[in-house]
């Protein structure tokens, strides 16, 4: 298992230039759109450099090779990652991601998310972000766990209940997390359920855990609406994405009778005028090999169209860099929920901004889970466990603070609700440094 620690990707650029780098999609670098928000909060609040170059470079980068033999009997090696972003709040969280275009760029990127994330949240940790570059779909369950086992051991000084928590992420679930608990079990020679969040629930994942990423972003899309004077009973909504967070985000919307008019996933999109049956949607997904192609409850549509239809609140909750400066002139949503981490290019922030486009930012957005996983590992500390009830009640009011804190951040500094979000994350992290010490 080859092991080698990575230096941070222009960990020394500063104010100004940090717009200037492609990646092959043509689209900004992932840690350079992190980076440009960081500088138009850190300039509002006057933070101070030395707090801005400490967040400017993650703590620990961890780049392995992952060997799995896989079911016709060769070994393809993988490339693992794990980015500590910071432990300034507490140890680092944040979830590990099974995609094709998991590099150390976007980890580097995820890993800040998550520590300005836990921060609006006010949850007591850090942020980190994981992933595998590979393709889950492509993968037999066998192949999955050897690998995820693999990577387990790999990372297995990296991980730890008071060090480094993981959790799912896209092309990651319950299943995979089982996987870690064990093998971490295996290699500790101790059951340690806290040191991963999102497990199933008799191993000691939490009620209302695999919702709350959804739950999350229904909260907050109900919060803006209601700072913005948009009225829940007729309006509009189209959800990107139906994974974990889109389809549960849809169906909670739905419950609160916000007509979701269009739904899609990576086959396919799907769009009703009337209304989708969110519920029917969900159950054909499960029947239908996970995917939404062929569902017949509206009319196909692209992906394009969907993110440009005409409705009140825009949900993209599939992948990063959907709202780009190409299509920002012509999206007709009066309010962005921003459930994926990184839908939106910091250059068409701009143009939303201009266009009168509110945006409740991922790091806000989609802290639903994170909050929840911060109860599940409150929860295996403690050996209590508490009922569905409690725990959504804990997150909602959780949120809507969290929601608050922005939005008040977002009046008092005349700004974004996501410079907001930075704000609020900057001035919280910034605070734990000082107290810390730079030394
Ligand atoms: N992967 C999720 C996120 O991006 C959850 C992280 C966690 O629960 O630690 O927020």
């Amino acid at each position: 298992m080859a092991t080698q620690t990575k230096s941070s990707p222009k960990n020394t650029k500063k104010t100004g230039d940090s717009a200037s780098q492609e990646n092959n999609n043509g689209h900004q670098k992932m840690f350079d759109a992190v980076l440009s928000r960081l500088d138009t909060a850190a300039k509002k609040i006057n933070l101070s450099d030395d707090i801005s170059a400490i967040l400017r470079t993650a703590q620990k980068q961890v780049l392995v090779s992952i060997p799995v033999t896989m079911d016709n009997g060769k070994v393809e090696v993988f490339e693992g990652y794990r980015v500590v972003h910071s432990t300034c709040l507490g140890p680092s969280k944040g979830g590990i991601r099974y995609a094709m275009d998991v590099d150390l760029d976007e980890v580097n990127a995820l890993a800040a998310w998550m520590s300005f994330k836990c921060a609006v949240a006010n949850l007591p940790y850090g942020g980190a972000k994981g992933g595998i570059k590979c393709d889950p779909r492509k993968l037999s369950s066998g192949e999955l766990e050897r690998m995820t086992r693999a990577y387990t051991r790999a990372m297995a000084d990296v991980f730890g209940v008071d060090k480094d928590i993981p959790a799912p992420d896209m092309g990651t679930g319950k299943k995979e997390m089982a996987w870690i608990v064990n093998e971490y079990a295996n290699i500790k020679r101790f059951t340690e359920p806290g040191v991963v969040t999102g497990k199933p629930l008799t191993i000691g994942g939490s009620q209302g855990r695999e919702a709350a990423t959804g739950r999350g972003v229904m909260i907050t899309t109900l919060e803006a609406m209601k700072v913005l004077g948009l009225n829940k009973k007729s309006a509009t909504a189209a959800v990107q994405g139906f994974g974990n967070v889109g389809s549960h985000a849809a169906r909670l919307l739905h419950e609160q009778k916000i007509k979701i008019v269009a739904i899609s996933d990576h086959t396919t999109a799907i769009y009703n005028e009337k209304g989708i049956d969110v519920a029917k949607a969900i159950q054909y997904v499960q029947n239908n090999g996970n995917t939404l192609k062929g569902f017949n409850g509206g009319t196909e549509i692209s992906n394009a169209e969907l993110l440009t239809c005409d409705v009140d609140v825009l949900v993209p909750a599939a992948i990063q860099n959907q709202i780009t400066e190409q299509n920002a002139h012509d999206i007709k949503a009066k309010l962005i929920v921003e459930g994926a981490n990184g839908p939106t290019t910091a250059e068409a922030d701009e143009i939303l901004s201009e266009k009168g486009i509110h945006v409740v930012p991922d790091i806000l957005a989609n802290a639903g889970g994170v909050t929840v996983s911060y109860f599940e590992w409150v929860q295996n500390r403690t050996g209590h466990y508490w009922s569905e009830e409690e725990v959504n009640a804990k997150h909602d009011k959780n949120m809507i603070l969290a929601f608050e804190n922005v939005w008040f951040n977002s009046k008092q500094f005349k700004t974004t609700m996501r410079t907001a979000a930075y704000i609020t994350a900057l001035k919280r992290i910034g605070k734990a440094i000082e107290y810390r010490g730079k030394y």
